[in-house]
């Protein structure tokens, strides 16, 4: 199968621009959402991170988000290990999705393709940009945020220059209508590249 990553930073718009895919009966994964489920019912996953960060890592069989979150906000190394436990596992789940779809690509949405060095697994990534300004109103609006909060989860990604000089297709994501447009000329160029 094969797969298209589709990645940018917080508020860029990729959840939107995957969503548009779909529409073209494009199956996509949500690596996020998927790693959340995984958490919080794998139980290989499960022991890994209870081994680590001890029994307050679940309440009542559920991840403690909020404890873990403060652990590894400021501590990279902390954050590398629950990485080095969760990444492998949502890997696998993906290209057991992935193997049984029935389309002509898949699109993988993940936050930090470039990060966590997930784009080495894709045939081609799709980046979504918008400008800095535009992102932090989205994302303050959408989660009831502060300017300050918005910026610190910035500030743990790569800048879009440093992924777009490696990303494969651009999508600028800042008016919908252009947006769509942009996805039906992306749909179609990753189409001839699969003949
Ligand atoms: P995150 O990484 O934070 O999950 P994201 O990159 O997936 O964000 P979305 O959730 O798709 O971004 O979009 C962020 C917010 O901006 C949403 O509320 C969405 O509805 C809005 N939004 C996205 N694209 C546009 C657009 N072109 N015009 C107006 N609003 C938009």
């Amino acid at each position: 199968m094969y797969i298209v990553g589709i990645t940018g930073g917080i508020g860029s718009g990729k959840t939107t621009v995957a969503k548009l895919f779909e529409a073209y009966n494009i199956p996509v994964y949500y690596a996020d959402i998927e790693a959340k489920k995984l958490m919080n019912n794998d139980s290989n996953i499960k022991n890994k991170l209870i081994a680590v960060f001890g029994n307050t890592t679940y309440l009542d069989n559920q991840l403690n988000r909020v404890y873990l979150a403060k652990i590894v906000f400021n501590d990279k190394a902390k954050l590398a290990q629950l990485n080095s436990i969760v990444h492998p596992e949502v890997r696998k789940h993906f290209l057991l999705w992935a193997s049984s779809q029935n389309a002509p690509f898949v699109l993988k949405e993940n936050a930090i393709l470039y990060e966590s060095e997930d784009a080495a697994n894709c045939d081609s990534v799709i980046l979504v940009t918008a400008p800095k300004q535009v992102k932090i109103k989205r994302v303050m609006l959408r989660d009831n945020c502060s300017k300050t909060e918005v910026l610190a989860r910035m500030n743990n990604q790569w800048t879009d220059d440093k992924k777009a000089q490696l990303a494969d297709f651009t999508i600028i994501n800042t008016e919908l209508t252009e947006t769509i447009r942009q996805v039906e000329k992306t749909y179609q160029k990753i189409k001839l590249k699969l003949k």
